[in-house]
């Protein structure tokens, strides 16, 4: 495996930045794409990752392999999920259900996601499904920006704000709130009264964004999800209320035995029934962007990393003791 070496940065007091070096599994691709393979041990011990979706089934379905990667080389993680999901389905039901149905099956279905990748809390913000265009930007940004310093969030992975085409405001609201929250948890004039409260300043410095539509985002980051593969699985499982995963495959198997028909992808039970057509239907997008990179399954992003600074290098490289 091929590795390269790769700057981090730390904020000091001073607002001088300070380079330290990490090393990473990280391997330059065509391009400017950087494919991002498995670490050993726990290079990430001492960060901190927010799992950012608008709904229960956004990061199951786009980025979960990464974010057990992170957490399984040291992050620790929490899952905020924006919306309730009052609009989503409650198809376990059977029927399209209620919209209070829909509320407490995703909101379950959301801490069996957040178990099953290994992320510690769950903050539920609770604006309503579809509606996002129409809520306070300035509030869900105060709201994160809170988080973030609480958490001391160092990662954050959501929606790209900067997709094209993309249909769903609780999508692109979510994602903008988000990027601009990053960069003012680290200012000491946004919101001094959550610093007077006992907070710290503590900006988001690392970001992976995924689109729906892989067209329209500008991909530089490529992860190597194979050893996340039954992880992203069962995230998907665990969206039994909503979304094209959970339980269909013992549905569709279920359908097929009512018509004396039968498919041996789906095994001889509901359990092998809900992996397999997972692994097959859901993931044959992880499976496509994994093939054009010599992968077996991965996930794709436009990441944004601490970026490097001519006085941080120069400093670095220039500053002597004090003469007294
Ligand atoms: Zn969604």
């Amino acid at each position: 495996m091929k590795r390269r070496d790769f700057l981090t940065k730390s904020a000091a007091a001073s607002g001088v930045l300070f380079a330290s070096l990490e090393v990473l599994a990280q391997q330059p691709a065509s391009g400017n794409v950087v494919i991002e393979r498995a670490n050993s041990g726990k290079p990430h011990a001492g960060k901190v990752l927010a799992a950012i979706q608008p709904h229960s089934d956004d990061i199951p379905l786009f980025a979960a392999g990464t974010v057990a990667k992170l957490i399984k080389e040291g992050y620790t993680g929490h899952l905020i999920r924006v919306t309730n999901d009052d609009m989503g389905d409650a198809l376990e039901l059977g029927t399209r259900g209620t919209v209070g149905q829909h509320v407490l099956g995703n909101e379950r279905d959301n801490q069996a996601v957040a178990k099953a990748l290994g992320l510690q809390r769950v903050f539920d913000l609770n604006y309503s499904n579809h509606k996002m265009s129409g809520v306070s930007q300035m509030e869900l940004q105060c709201r994160l920006i809170f988080l973030f310093r609480l958490l001391k969030v160092d990662t954050v992975i959501c929606y790209d704000p900067w997709a094209r085409y993309e249909e769903n405001p609780d999508h692109y609201v979510t994602a903008h709130c988000v990027e601009a929250a990053c960069w003012m948890a680290g200012r000491e004039h946004d919101y001094p009264e959550q610093l007077a409260a006992g907070l710290e300043l503590h900006a988001v410095k690392e970001k992976y964004y995924f689109s729906r539509d892989l067209t329209t985002i500008a991909t530089n980051r490529i992860v190597d999800i194979k050893d996340t593969l039954d992880q992203k699985i069962a995230s998907n499982i665990a969206n039994v209320a909503k979304g094209p995963a959970g339980h269909r495959g013992s549905r569709l198997k279920a359908e097929l035995a009512a018509r004396n028909l039968q498919l041996p992808l789906l095994g001889n039970d509901d359990q092998t029934a809900d992996r397999e057509y997972i692994r097959e239907f859901v993931l044959r997008r992880d499976r496509e962007i994994g093939q054009r990179y010599g992968l077996e399954y991965a996930e794709e992003f436009h990441y944004i990393g601490p970026s490097s600074s001519y006085l941080d290098e120069y400093v670095k490289k220039n500053a002597v003791p004090l003469k007294k």
